[in-house]
């Protein structure tokens, strides 16, 4: 099903899995795939390893998530690097397993990554990877977005000048960047409406359940840590249970102002942490319940 189509209706509630990495087993992603799909999302999603890295393990995922669990999927694909020939080559795999929604992105420059590599690759920003998709039959494109710009950005209104250029290439819906201040969202949606950006855009929420894994994902992407959360940090960083418990809280409350405001969607970072995701889900529960019904 084309993912587009679930919005307007009832906020679209979705999650994100990444593919085995390290130790990781590919079995244990499959649990935590069952342990998510108890939760009904509307669709979940998959990353793609920074260069491709994961590609096999991702179309495998997306694979099992929409065919054998029938739950949508949405694919994350990034062109940094890739070829023509290669990105053709994986949207074939993805069109014989009917998974036709694409999260279309530019992705990172690995630390080693050679800049002659980039200029004889293909591809630069996210909108060529989108141009060259929509210009195949049916598949229908997300793309990223960074409510406080995007790390490499000049600044944010030059950002938001790229993203309308992104967008008008063809993509359906939004995601964006984990924010932990509402206020900054609802700016950013104020920003969008003023460039005529009319496409719906899922909110991202990551519950914050470890100091230093935040502090490093943060500084890697520029999302500001309000200072609300970082008394969080600071008060339960050598009580992890504590710390859980008050991350999944303040991610629920993020969410539940979000909902309340009529956000389009939200997409919860799940690291991998099916529990995390259910107690989440589990708060949000009733409120969550309150929209199905008017379906
Ligand atoms: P773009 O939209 O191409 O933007 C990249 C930068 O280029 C921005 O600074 C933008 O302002 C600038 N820019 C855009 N167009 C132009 C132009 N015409 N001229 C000059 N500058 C321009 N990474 C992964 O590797 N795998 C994943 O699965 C993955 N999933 C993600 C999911 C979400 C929801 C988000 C928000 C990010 C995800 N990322 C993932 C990270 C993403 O790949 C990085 O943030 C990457 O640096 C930018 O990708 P993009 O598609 O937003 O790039």
């Amino acid at each position: 099903m084309e993912i587009t189509k679930m919005f307007g209706k009832r906020p679209v509630m979705s999650l994100e899995i990444f593919p085995p990495k390290g130790n990781m087993s590919l079995k244990s992603v499959l649990a935590i795939i069952e342990a998510v799909i108890d939760l009904c999302p509307d669709f979940i999603s998959v990353t793609y390893g920074a260069g491709g890295s994961s590609r096999e393990l991702t179309v495998e995922i997306a694979d099992i998530i929409k065919n054998r669990y029938g739950i949508e999927t949405l694919a994350h694909l990034s062109c940094i690097g890739s070829t023509r020939d290669e990105i053709e080559a994986l949207l074939a795999e993805l069109r014989s397993k009917n998974i036709k929604n694409i999260l279309a992105l530019r992705g990172d420059p690995p630390q080693d990554f050679d800049r002659m590599i980039q200029v004889k690759a293909d591809y630069e920003y996210a909108k060529d990877l989108i141009t060259h998709i929509k210009s195949l039959e049916g598949f229908y494109l997300a793309a990223a977005c960074y409510p406080e710009g995007h790390i490499d950005c000049v600044s944010l209104e030059e950002d938001l000048q790229f993203l309308k250029e992104k967008v008008n290439c063809g993509v359906d819906f939004l995601i964006t960047q984990m924010f932990f201040d509402n206020n900054l969202f609802y700016n950013f949606q104020e920003k969008l409406a003023a460039l005529g950006i009319d496409c719906p855009v899922s909110a991202g929420i990551m519950p914050v359940v470890n100091k230093k894994q935040i502090e490093r994902i943060t500084e890697l992407c520029g999302t500001t840590l309000p200072p609300e959360l970082k008394r969080l940090l600071s008060v339960y960083e050598n009580k992890p249970e504590a710390l859980k418990e008050a991350g999944i809280i303040y991610a629920s409350e993020q969410i539940v102002d979000l909902l309340a405001s009529g956000v389009d969607g939200i997409h919860l970072y799940t690291m991998n942490s099916p529990k995390v995701a259910a107690k989440v889900y589990t708060n949000i529960k009733n409120i969550r319940g309150s929209f199905t019904h008017e379906d």
